[in-house]
């Protein structure tokens, strides 16, 4: 796949540069403290210029990395497509399709740690299914729109060319309390309720939040965690954005081919 290595500097405009001088700022409490799980709102000290170029070696460094790649009904997957570097996932609820256990070598350490944290504090969750295919998703599609209708289904579930299942940054996740099924009823859960508060620090979004369909395309699904990085996760977490409203702001992030993103 292509690594967007050099998209970082053809937008570096001064618009961006200035939304990153912003970022920065804002970013500074959780960034210098290890990320407490504490929101440290705008209370953090100002960036020295080192600090600042701090934060903008780390996006560049999570660009080139293809942690801001989009797939969304606007910005499609082409069929062949298939992350490089595809790794087996550590807690997963056993009895789904295991081609499914797999994310990008990055998210599952992430996703590694958050859950190791978690366990820390007796919560438990698991992936249920993280990466896709082509072939799979098609099959839930249909499924999908067989059971519920075209437009119904298209509220919640992806056609295969525009899931976010297919980039190997995605998963859903489920607990015992409901039963290890993927459900709304998650966000009441301990570990639903967890995972709201804590998957940032480990670079980890809820996906499509609550009330953000006329931005994600997507009604809330807060069993779904996108991996987009600690600095960029920290940035949507405080400012309560989504990941096409952050990626807009700062020209970051392509398409899973590289070219350039589609916002409406
Ligand atoms: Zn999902």
């Amino acid at each position: 796949m292509s690594k967007n290595n050099n998209s970082w500097k053809l937008r570096a405009t001064a618009g961006s540069a200035a939304v990153l001088l912003a970022m920065s700022l804002s970013l500074t409490a959780c960034d210098m403290s290890g990320a407490s799980g504490e929101n440290p709102g705008s209370s953090g000290s100002v960036l020295s210029a080192a600090d600042d170029m701090t934060v903008s070696d780390k996006l560049k460094e999570d660009e080139a990395n293809g942690l801001f790649v989009i797939a969304n009904k606007l910005n499609e997957i082409d069929p062949d497509y298939e992350p490089e570097d595809l790794t087996e996932m550590t807690y997963y609820v056993e009895d789904r399709d295991p081609t499914t256990r797999y994310m990008r070598a990055e998210a599952v350490e992430a996703f590694n740690r958050m859950h190791e944290a978690a366990e820390k504090e007796d919560i438990d969750f698991r992936m249920t299914t993280a990466y896709r295919s082509h072939a799979f998703q098609n099959i839930l599609w249909t499924q999908n729109v067989k059971a519920r209708g075209e437009e119904e289904a298209n509220k919640t579930s992806a056609r295969p060319e525009q899931s976010e299942h297919r980039t190997g940054l995605a998963t859903d996740i489920s607990c015992e309390d409901v039963n290890w099924q993927v459900t709304s009823k998650f966000k009441d859960t301990d570990a639903g309720k967890w995972v709201a508060k804590h998957a940032h620090e480990y670079g980890f979004i809820i996906r499509y939040p609550d009330g953000r369909e006329d931005s994600t395309g997507y009604t809330y699904e807060s069993w779904h965690l996108r991996y987009v990085g600690v600095t960029v996760a920290t940035e949507i977490w405080e400012r309560d954005l989504t990941l096409e409203e952050f990626l807009e702001e700062t020209g970051l992030g392509s398409k899973a081919d590289g070219s350039e993103i589609v916002f409406e």
